[in-house]
């Protein structure tokens, strides 16, 4: 067991780097250090049958074309079918009729509106690129040249950012019209979206629940069709979670397959920059401008594919039984559709979010100590605080290197799973949608990302679709092997929004 981490130490700390904690801040930490003893656990051996298929393929596949928002979208305006400024406008009504959702922190509604109808030139004279005329949010912490970069927080100045990121001018390049910059946990931490200093966001299927976060304006955007795609960020499960919340899909690519450049980094060794959409095939399309690396359009096939399925998944009582229902649901579908699901085991996954709490807590505190002068830190809210208190902490002692030990472990658990698996499946989120100002439990609201931060840590591209039919949505996570986009999404458009099956 680890020793239980004195609260003086952590007064002392907050001291030491001039930051202020409560009392009650004091003691979620020390809560929080507690639940970090699971990374004393040795990992159990690694050797195991491989392969052992738990359903048996039934039937031949059905093959099939998958939902596609996007492509219809495009292939209206091009027709002539519908006029992007039309399109683009109708975005901007929902964003002001649907105000009370605070998805967004900034609107871009007069550039907005010249590049849509800069873009309807183009597509009448049968020009434009893939995203021509295509409405997207962008989440507040990447630059869009010329609107303000908040990060959700008070210690950015309002200063408009002087060129865009990397990944914005691309869609910008493919025509793609940006409508404004949603709302997010402050500096990408968190996952409700209530640590936001703009106020919290309102979930659009229900507006006495969170949306989740970090990514919650983005994902609340597109399910409130204030926009047709959003980018977001996800370090340790921040577009999947609020995919899964708002019932959209998520992507989130391999690290590195997105630049970075022009996001303001949370934790640079593990962001990622992807998509929020109504549908898989959209998601793709939006990765390949971002990524220069085009995608087929989704196949929705799961006849041949090999699925894995970890025990590690259903250690606990981790997920609520209207989630494990959907996520036994989607099995059974993927198996009667005639995928392979097979074994895996995967021993270090149930000790990984811990082990993402310390990495990524510690690499988090030293930036935001090297970046941000000391007296901007007393405007930051609790979360971050905590934060990077908590990260001085784990980043000098030894539950550092044992964070270090697991990552490793779980890249090569992961490895050996891919050697016979094209994807893995478990629950996106425990749980669906919770209440706004719920319990701030670290070890149960952290709980949410634990299906998530494993990829996360490994690099591993994933995805969050929507599965069944039940009143607040069920996300179902999806994790292919480095650079199978394709893989996880041409799965994922086989199994979204499929009723349940029983
Ligand atoms: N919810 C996780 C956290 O709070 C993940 C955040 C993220 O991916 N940006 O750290």
């Amino acid at each position: 067991m680890a020793e239980k981490l004195s609260e003086n130490i952590i007064r002392d700390t907050a001291t030491a780097v001039g930051v202020a904690l409560s009392e009650e801040d004091v003691a979620y930490i020390s809560a929080q250090f507690e639940g970090f003893s699971v990374l004393e656990n040795e990992a159990a051996d690694m050797r195991y049958s491989a392969d052992e298929i738990l359903y048996h393929a039934q039937s031949v596949g059905h093959g099939g074309k998958a939902r596609c928002d996007l492509r219809d979208l495009v292939s209206d305006l091009h027709a002539g079918r519908a006029t992007s400024l039309r399109v683009t406008e109708d975005c901007f009504e929902r964003m002001t009729t649907r105000k009370d959702l605070n998805n967004f922190i900034s609107e871009n509604r007069d550039a907005g509106i010249a590049a849509a109808k800069r873009a309807d030139v183009l597509l009448a004279s049968g020009r434009g690129g893939e995203l021509c005329g295509v409405p997207i949010a962008v989440k507040d912490n990447i630059n869009v040249k010329g609107l303000p970069v908040t990060c959700a927080s008070r210690i950015f100045s309002e200063a408009k950012a002087a060129s865009s990121a990397e990944c914005v001018k691309r869609i910008e390049e493919a025509g793609g019209v940006i409508v404004g910059k949603t709302n997010m946990d402050e500096l990408a931490m968190g996952s409700t979206d209530e640590s936001s200093a703009f106020g919290a966001v309102k979930n659009a299927l229900d507006i006495t629940r969170v949306p989740g976060g970090s990514s919650g304006g983005s994902a609340n955007a597109v399910a409130a069709r204030q926009a047709v795609c959003a980018l977001g960020t996800d370090t340790g499960g921040s577009i999947r979670q609020p995919a899964a919340y708002c019932g959209v899909v998520g992507l989130k690519p391999t690290f590195g397959a997105v630049s970075c450049d022009g996001l303001v980094g949370f934790v640079p060794s593990l962001d990622t920059i992807g998509v929020l959409a109504p549908d898989c095939d959209s998601a793709g399309i939006v990765f390949g401008v971002m990524s220069g690396r085009k995608l087929a359009p989704a196949n929705a096939e799961l006849f041949g594919k090999t699925i894995g399925i970890a025990d590690e998944f259903a250690s606990g009582e981790i997920a609520s039984d209207e989630v494990r229902k959907q996520f036994e649901n989607a099995i059974a579908f993927a198996a009667e559709h005639g995928a392979r699901i097979v074994r895996v085991r995967l021993p270090s996954f149930t000790a990984a979010l811990a082990a993402y709490h310390v990495l990524s807590s510690a690499e988090a505190a030293t930036n935001i100590l090297a970046s941000v002068p000391k007296n901007k830190l007393a405007s930051t809210g609790g979360e971050v605080r905590r934060r990077i208190v908590a990260g001085v902490l784990a980043g000098g002692c030894e539950l550092y290197e044992k964070a270090r030990n697991v990552r490793e472990r779980l890249c090569r658990e992961y490895a050996e799973a891919f050697g016979y698996c094209d994807v893995l499946l478990s629950p996106t989120s425990p749980t669906t949608a919770t209440v706004l100002g719920a319990s701030r439990d670290p070890n149960k609201s952290h709980y949410g990302d634990y299906f998530l931060a494993p990829a996360s840590l490994a690099g591993l591209p994933a995805a969050s679709v929507p599965f069944g039919d039940t009143v607040l949505p069920v996300g179902i996570h999806i994790v292919g092997n480095y650079g199978c986009e394709q893989t996880v999404l041409d799965i994922g458009s086989a199994l979204e929004y499929k009723a349940a099956t029983k």
